[in-house]
Parts: structure tokens; C-alpha cells; sequence
């Protein structure tokens, strides 16, 4: 490699289960209410288009199976708020992808948390600014390890829950989602060119909420190995 005029950055990757090798990412698409009830919550019909938001992908925490990941409190919020998703990691890219050419390019999938500073995000809503300071902050993404899609494909039902201190707070089945994983990602590709290492978070079912330092969070979908989280 050419000499750098500072050091290079690290390389953010995932580990994948079952693998000595890493998945490297590129970039983190997060698509907004891809669950009626949780659309609802945030004041939405239910019915609108797919859209979407970025996070940095150093803002990726990956967090091994059976390890607690440590999630340090963020600044400048009092309403961090946890929202548990299904990621896809995408191993093939290009645009306008139809949706079965967006089903192929699925790579793996995994646990992963849209952490939020809810507060930002409603002052950013209110004055028509972005929410990158909401969305993307460091930590901002947990990701459990990544599954390869291998011969069972992206899981399209199954259960996704988030408990906290044991209790659970999310609970939703992937079969709710109003733009499944393929449509999702077909769509994506009408505004950006993907590229393999691309995620995408495919939005959160309903009951969204408030964590505190000393929490311990459990991210769950069926047949997946649990993202446990400790915010400190
Ligand atoms: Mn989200």
C-alpha cells in the first residue's frame, strides 16, 4: 500500500459463525418503521415507502457469541433507546436489482441493535435537520456474528425480541415486516449503488425504549445466537 500521511483507519469487519474469516463492511444502510406496529408508535400510517438512514460502519460494536458486548452511555442524551433488528450483510452489489437479484445478493445475516438518542432524533424530526447525531454515534451499532446464508436463506419468519434486565420489551416475528429483506434492498439499490460489505438493518417490530447505565440487554431471533449488551 502507498505511505499514508496519517495512520490508516482500521478495517471494520464482522466475525462469522462457524469461520476464522472475517466479513469486512463497507458501508450501513438502516431502513426507518419496516414494522406497522412500531410505525405506528412513531407516529406513522403503517403504509408509507421504505426509507432510509446511514451509520457510520466504524459505529459497528461486534460482539462475539456468549460475550457481553459493553456499550458505553452516550453523551448528550437522557433517551437512549434500543430498537433490535434483523442485519443483512450483502456479498454482492450493483443497482436497480430486482427483487430476486436483491434475494441473491444476501451474503449472511445477524443480531443487530439500532441504538438511538431518541431526544436528538425528535429535536431533528421537529426542525427538519438529519439524524445523523441520533443514529450514528459511536457504538451506535451492535452486530452479533454473521450467519452465512449457505443453504437456508435469510430467515423471513421466525421471532425478534429484545429483553432487558430480563424482561421483554420487543417482541415481533420477521413475517411483519412491511417490505421484506429482497424488497427492502431492491429499493435501496434505486437510490445507491451497493457494493458487496453493504448491511442493511431492516427495521424494528414495536415497544421501543428507554435503557440506563447498568442494563443488560438480550437481543434475540430465532435460531440465532443471543446479542447481549451491558450499557456502562
Ligand atoms: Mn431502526
Amino acid at each position: 500500500m502507498a505511505d499514508t500521511v496519517i495512520p490508516c483507519p482500521p478495517a471494520v469487519s464482522l466475525a462469522v459463525q462457524g469461520s476464522a474469516a472475517r466479513f469486512p463492511v463497507r458501508r450501513v444502510y438502516c431502513v426507518g418503521r419496516n414494522y406497522a406496529e412500531h410505525s405506528r408508535e412513531m407516529g406513522g400510517t403503517g403504509r408509507e415507502l421504505p426509507f432510509f438512514f446511514s451509520k457510520p460502519a466504524d459505529a459497528i460494536l461486534n460482539v462475539a457469541p456468549g460475550v457481553e458486548g459493553v456499550l458505553p452511555y452516550p453523551p448528550q442524551t437522557q433517551d437512549l433507546h434500543h430498537e433490535v433488528e434483523l442485519v443483512v450483510a450483502l456479498g454482492a452489489g450493483g443497482r436497480d436489482l430486482t427483487v430476486d437479484q436483491a434475494a441473491q445478493a444476501v451474503w449472511g445475516y445477524a443480531v443487530g441493535l439500532d441504538m438511538t438518542r431518541r431526544d436528538l432524533q425528535a429535536q431533528a424530526k421537529k426542525a427538519g435537520r438529519p439524524w445523523d447525531t441520533a443514529k450514528g454515534f459511536d457504538h451506535s451499532a451492535p452486530i452479533g456474528p454473521l450467519y452465512p446464508v449457505a443453504d437456508a436463506g435469510v430467515p423471513t419468519a421466525g421471532a425478534i425480541q429484545l429483553a432487558v434486565n430480563g424482561q421483554v420489551r420487543q417482541t415481533g416475528d420477521l413475517s411483519d415486516m412491511i417490505w421484506s429483506v429482497p424488497e427492502a434492498i431492491a429499493y435501496l439499490s434505486t437510490l445507491f449503488e451497493l457494493h458487496p460489505g453493504d448491511l442493511l438493518f431492516t427495521g424494528t417490530p414495536a415497544g421501543v425504549g428507554a435503557v440506563q447505565a447498568g442494563d443488560r440487554l438480550v437481543g434475540t431471533i430465532a435460531g440465532l445466537d443471543a446479542l447481549q449488551i451491558r450499557i456502562a
